[in-house]
């Protein structure tokens, strides 16, 4: 007989940790009791040697599929000789130290119980369990118990009480419980506010669809806007009425069946899909599917999902096949989560509500990923994943990263764990800036920590910026933009570096003010040095060539060919009048409100609008996408370029423009200058991480920066650098693009605060 005392850290908590003790104990036939306690969850074990050991095989084996353990200390106890196993039942349920588990899409158990007719909960849009359900939207402090959820307006009935209550049941200490008797309802509103007054609101919404409304559906993280994807009347509405040209609707179909029938599923993507984190996942489109073309225009991918909750599969199996289901806002601004707020900013947009009494605490979109290079990779990490933390190698102390100005998200750390939040957005609008000053109060609540050090981008006007430098009582530290996309990727592979990083994206603000894009560094958590970028070209109009690619190849014609390039006959000069460009020109010699850049992101636009395929963009990298997406991958051969000594080392990429401009004027088609442009990016990084191994010795190569969400250039760069021996790291837990930075900003400015 011995006895053994376990603490158990991580997301033990309101997941059903504590039975799954107790049954496996009782299993095992071990004595003893398990308890919450504010460090994590304690368990006191008496037996034989043998089952005891078996005991901590299943703890990780058999865990609840939402528990997620991050650490297990265990030592002898003294032996006690309790006679039976026992939940030790706390006053308070959680403690303040213990992890809150991300939403989780509503499980098999709580399904079928939802379409069993003999189910008292038979139909019930809010059903959950410990197991699944709503979370970190729905709470507003910690310890995570009801009175600190949204759920605290409802009190629970009898029944609900008992499960409640009872350690044997799949919704003991299941704070979101309820039921019809007790619970939330829907309710649907037409556009001015006023109920519809039908018995079946979800049917009656679905009944709308059909006919080609657009219905805002409340949802886990916030409101969705919803029709149906076969109907391009509808979809062309939506664009229309929320201000979004071209910028790809994501999908929601009613199973992984459905899903089948629309795109085209490798296992590893459908068991992305089909993960009860349920994000959007980007899947090659099923030629020849029935979804309206406008849902996803000049795009090969569709954004698909799965229904999470209970809500979305009533709603589903209203005989569609798919919806879309677009955030609910407009434009940039944030999603709408309050019933008042989405009837006040969507009812321009949408014809009907349904809406329903139990409130979000906090946004949190749809999460976006793909399968790439044998790995998951984020677009958007949000919803589903968020707020589990990222592990560091070290231990840090607390700072808090303010993130970029796109795509911004925020990151708390806490010992040896780094917080990134959800998804934020553009930081364009105060509604924006309101929701990043929340988001921040609320991981500072909910992990309890008072950040010493509060990190932020060298850009002096992003708001997060502004942002940070308007926080008290800690130490502020400017981290470059892509010196934190690099240690974003050395701090989730946990490397200390120094490595040759790839920063490849479309805007950072430079150490020198220029606007970089195109870096290769050598970078460790603490500091970094330029090694080699692409040469700085002009950008006519500053912003506005960001919305205007032409205006970019107007910036390199002139660079690649002087005065010469009128005499050229490109695509280009089909969509945009030569005057215009020769005024672009201008502007970029003169260097009046053209500011110097080095950005990969501005040649992708220099190159896609010389092919002719997008003079001006909808929406942030347009072009760059579209460029990818027309790439024949049978096209052969590499554009030159030209590498001028020095340190940096700096890249002219006028004879690449040379090379691309004949091509096309020998009637080359856009599809193979597109493949002959990724090649020869491929084979120029190749050759500077080459060149700077052979400078400094480095080894390992991180790749970062939004530009990696092109998949052929992700892959073909990975391969490329792992056949010439290097060791090759790229982000998988946190997103390319700026939606990584708050990470990097964080782990970099804990190093530079030692310094
Ligand atoms: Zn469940
Ligand atoms: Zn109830």
């Amino acid at each position: 007989m011995e006895a053994r005392r376990l603490l158990i850290r991580g997301i033990v908590q309101g997941v059903g940790f504590r039975p799954f003790v107790y049954q496996l104990a009782r299993r095992l036939g071990l004595a003893g009791e398990v308890a919450n306690t504010s460090e994590g969850v304690v368990v006191h074990l008496e037996g034989e040697r043998a089952a005891l050991d078996a005991f901590a095989v299943a703890l990780h084996r058999e865990k609840p599929p939402l528990a997620r353990i991050t650490g297990i200390e265990t030592e002898t106890a003294e032996v006690r000789r309790v006679a039976d196993f026992n939940i030790r039942t706390s006053r308070r349920s959680g403690s303040r130290a213990t992890l809150i588990s991300p939403d989780m899409a509503v499980c098999h158990r709580c399904l079928a119980e939802l379409f069993d007719p003999a189910d008292r909960r038979f139909g019930y849009p809010f059903i959950n369990c410990t197991h699944c359900g709503p979370r970190y939207t729905i709470i507003d402090d910690v310890p995570y118990d009801r009175p600190h959820t949204s759920m605290r307006h409802f009190t629970m009935c009898p029944e609900c009480q008992a499960e409640y209550d009872d350690p044997a049941d799949r919704r003991f200490h299941a704070q979101p419980n309820a039921c019809p008797v007790c619970g939330p309802q829907v309710t649907l509103c037409t556009a001015d506010g006023r109920p519809v007054a039908v018995k079946e609101p979800i049917a009656e919404t679905a009944i709308r669809l059909k006919s080609g409304r657009i219905a805002a559906v409340k949802g886990l993280g916030g409101f969705h806007l919803a029709v149906d994807a076969l109907n391009p009347e509808a979809v062309q509405r939506l664009r229309r009425r929320k201000r979004r040209e071209e910028k790809p609707f994501a999908l929601m179909v009613p199973d992984l069946a459905a899903a089948r029938r629309l795109v085209l599923l490798d296992p590893a993507t459908e068991e992305l899909l089909a993960s009860p984190r349920c994000p959007i996942v980007l899947a090659p489109r099923r030629p020849g599917n029935p979804v309206a073309p406008e849902v996803a225009p000049h795009n090969r991918y569709f954004g698909i999902l799965l229904p999470y909750t209970p809500l979305h599969h009533l709603l589903l199996r209203q005989g569609f096949q798919a919806l879309v289901m677009t955030s609910g806002n407009l434009s940039d601004e944030p999603i709408c989560i309050d019933n008042a707020e989405a009837l006040a900013r969507l009812g321009g947009v949408a014809d009907d509500f349904l809406i329903h009494d139990r409130d979000i605490y906090l946004r949190s979109d749809d999460s976006i990923v793909r399968r790439a290079a044998g790995a998951t990779r984020f677009i958007r990490r949000s919803r589903g994943y968020v707020p589990e933390p990222i592990a560091l190698r070290d231990r840090l102390p607390p700072v808090l990263a303010c993130g970029a100005g796109l795509k911004n998200t925020v990151c708390l750390t806490r010992g040896a764990e780094a917080f990134v939040s959800q998804h934020i957005g553009d930081l364009e609008n105060l509604a924006a800036y309101r929701f990043l000053e929340k988001t921040v109060a609320h991981l500072e609540r909910i992990l309890d920590v008072p950040p010493q050090i509060v990190a932020h981008d060298l850009h002096p006007d992003y708001l997060s910026t502004r942002y940070a430098l308007g926080r008290q009582n800690a130490r502020r530290i400017a981290v470059q933009h892509h010196h934190a996309h690099i240690v974003s990727v050395l701090a989730e592979h946990g490397l200390h570096g120094p490595v040759i990083g790839l920063a490849l994206d479309g805007t950072g603000y430079g150490s020198d003010g220029a606007v970089w894009g195109g870096e290769v560094l050598v970078a460790e958590a603490g500091r970094f040095t330029r090694a080699a970028h692409l040469a700085y070209v002009p950008m006519p109009g500053g912003a506005a060539a960001i919305r205007e690619p032409w205006r970019m190849a107007a910036a390199h014609l002139d660079d690649a060919f002087g005065d010469g390039w009128r005499r050229l006959d490109l695509p280009l000069f089909e969509a945009v009048p030569v005057e215009r460009l020769e005024l672009a020109a201008k502007m970029a010699r003169s260097g009046v409100n053209a500011p110097p850049t080095s950005s990969l992101g501005r040649l992708f636009d220099a190159v896609a609008a010389l092919c002719g395929l997008r003079a001006r963009v909808h929406y942030e990298g347009q072009a760059a996408m579209e460029l990818e997406m027309a790439v024949d991958p049978a096209a052969e051969e590499c554009y030159p370029y030209r590498v001028a000594p020095g340190e940096p080392l700096t890249v002219a990429t006028a004879p690449m423009i040379r090379a691309v401009a004949a091509d096309l004027e020998a009637g080359v088609p856009a599809s193979v200058v597109a493949g002959r442009f990724h090649r020869t990016l491929v084979a120029l990084f190749v050759d500077l991480c080459r060149r700077v191994r052979r400078r400094t010795g480095l080894e390992q190569v991180a790749l970062s920066g939004g530009v990696f969400q092109n998949v052929i250039l992700l892959e073909g760069m990975i391969q490329a650098l792992k056949g010439e021996g290097f060791q090759v790291y790229s982000p998988e837990q946190v997103p390319a693009n700026d939606g990584g930075i708050s990470l990097g900003q964080a782990v970099a400015a804990a190093a530079m605060a030692e310094v």
